[in-house]
């Protein structure tokens, strides 16, 4: 497949596309040496509990500043982790640092603090790496409790190979960790699976929550999901709560939790201490 596409590229040549291959071919290279020499950073998103106004825990977000080319978003640089197989251990490490920035900051504190942390899996980690055993490992090592990590998957996760997807959440459960349903809304998901499956929590997608002030279609998707989640016992995270007009309203439907630009964007792991504890003051 690869050759027929490189021939195809060579038969119909367009600068344009030919730039844009020549681009994600170096990143790939830069991002597997960026793997291996550990320059990938984490920063930290708030998650808000809607109802107290207090936070409840931080997304893990991969970030990657490339000397050269300076910061690539993860928009860009996860793609091509994805279809190269670099995903696995830009996960593993994900999974890893996440739990152990959570369990520097206890010790820090020197107390468990009332957080978790939130890591996301793709779809490939799911079909290709043994995800609960390298999540059981990096609880093990750290001493933090299951109970302070979510995990987070999206639709296609599940849809790819139910039986799977199935099992390692599971096994996932079997640690205690949560699990969340991420940019729900824009998948396939049967309603089935979200039954079936040990889900917490639905995160319903930015694309919904950014139309939803003046635009009634969008307001009746927010709350079609939000009663879902309510009859099946699950919380809910509005990601992308970019004004204080969303966080009031969502709050106002009954959406448990919030997160976006409004209440604070992903922050390096040095100032989430400082973040929480102007917070919760
Ligand atoms: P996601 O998991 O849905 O993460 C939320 C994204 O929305 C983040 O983008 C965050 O910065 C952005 N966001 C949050 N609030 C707002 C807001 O109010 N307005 C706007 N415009 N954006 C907001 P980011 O960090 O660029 O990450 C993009 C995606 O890359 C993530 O979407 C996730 O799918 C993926 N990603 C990031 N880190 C990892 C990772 O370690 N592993 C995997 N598998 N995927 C990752
Ligand atoms: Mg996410
Ligand atoms: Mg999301
Ligand atoms: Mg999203």
């Amino acid at each position: 497949l690869k050759r027929a596409k490189a021939t195809g590229a060579v038969r119909f040549y367009e600068p344009n596309q030919a730039r844009a291959a020549r681009r994600r071919f170096s990143i790939e290279t830069e991002l597997r040496r960026a793997i291996e020499g550990r320059e990938l950073e984490l920063a930290f998103q708030p998650l808000i509990d809607l109802k107290t106004g207090g936070v409840s825990g931080f997304e893990a977000l991969a970030r990657w500043n490339n000397g050269r080319r300076g910061a690539i978003s993860p928009v860009e640089f996860i793609p091509v982790a994805e279809e190269s197989g670099l995903i696995v251990p830009l996960g593993r490490w994900a999974l890893e640092e996440a739990i152990e920035t959570l369990a520097g900051w206890d010790r820090k504190v020197g107390r468990t603090l009332p957080l978790s942390v939130s890591v996301n899996l793709s779809p490939i980690q799911v079909a290709r790496d043994d995800v609960a055993s390298c999540v059981a490992s990096a609880l093990a090592a750290s001493g933090l409790g299951g109970e302070r990590l979510t995990l987070e998957l999206t639709e296609s996760a599940i849809i790819q190979d139910p039986r799977r997807a199935t099992q390692v959440l599971e096994d996932l459960k079997g640690l205690s960790a949560r699990v969340a349903m991420d940019d729900f809304g824009t998948g396939y998901t049967s309603l089935a699976y979200l039954q079936r499956l040990p889900i917490d929590v639905l995160k319903i997608d930015r694309s919904f929550v950014s139309a939803m002030l003046g635009d009634g279609d969008s307001i009746a998707i927010v709350r079609a999901i939000l009663s879902l989640a309510d009859a099946l016992g699950m919380d809910t995270t509005a990601e992308g709560i970019d004004s204080p007009e969303l966080a009031k309203a969502l709050t106002r439907l009954g959406c448990t939790h919030g997160q976006g630009f409004y209440f604070a964007r992903p922050l390096p792991p040095e100032a989430v201490l400082d973040y929480w504890l102007a917070r919760s003051a």
